[in-house]
């Protein structure tokens, strides 16, 4: 899922030194300029399990409701280029989910204070969950119908690489190493404003 990657650049600030080390040299772990082929493929399959594994429950409920749900993530990922990626400090830059990289190929790079002056909410970021919610209730209604244990292991799987997942990728390293947490990040403010 990319719900955390609504990430902007401040004008106002400049990142403090960086390099593409993980090593971290004080309570704070370095910044990453570019992030390392290993940290984008791990990121990248989590998300992209989710779809498959989403998109295959999906058929076995109907296959145009797979059809749609995929749809749908491909339109999410272009959204997330378009209102994102294009004003983000990784623009042209390989980021963890490697976006930067690939918005730079497709669109023009946008303004970078724009996305730090952003606002997000919940609601904005809901459309992000559904991606793991839609799958999960297409396999209790599978479920409810007949049981199966490969249904089961499915829900359990979207459970996981969604949320814990997630959690996981966002905390060991994408936000972690991310330099839009020193320069402006909305997510980050939204997160935080919930942990208070
Ligand atoms: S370029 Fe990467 S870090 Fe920036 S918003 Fe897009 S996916 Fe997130």
């Amino acid at each position: 899922m990319n719900w955390v990657d609504t990430t902007g650049m401040s004008t106002a600030s400049t990142p403090e030194a960086h390099d593409d080390s993980l090593q971290a040299t004080a309570a704070e772990p370095k910044r990453l300029e570019n992030y390392p082929m290993r940290l984008v493929a791990v990121s990248n399959l989590q998300s992209l399990s989710i779809y498959i594994i989403g998109a295959i429950v999906l058929w076995l409920l109907a296959p145009l409701v797979s059809v749609c749900y995929v749809l749908y993530c491909v339109i999410l990922e272009i959204r997330l280029l378009r209102r994102s990626c294009v004003n983000c400090y990784y623009y042209g830059k390989t980021c963890c989910f490697g976006k930067g990289r690939l918005c730079s190929s497709l669109f023009k790079k946008g303004e970078p204070g724009r996305f730090t002056e952003r606002q997000i909410t919940w609601y904005d970021i809901l459309p992000d969950f559904m991606v793991t919610i839609i799958p999960i209730v297409g396999g209790i209604i599978l479920l409810i119908d007949e049981f199966s244990w490969i249904v089961i292991l499915s829900i359990l799987a979207l459970l996981g690489l969604g949320f814990a997942g997630s959690a996981v990728v966002r905390g060991s390293f994408a936000c972690k190493y991310c330099m839009q947490k020193d320069l402006g990040c909305p997510a980050q403010r939204l997160f935080e404003k919930k942990a208070s």
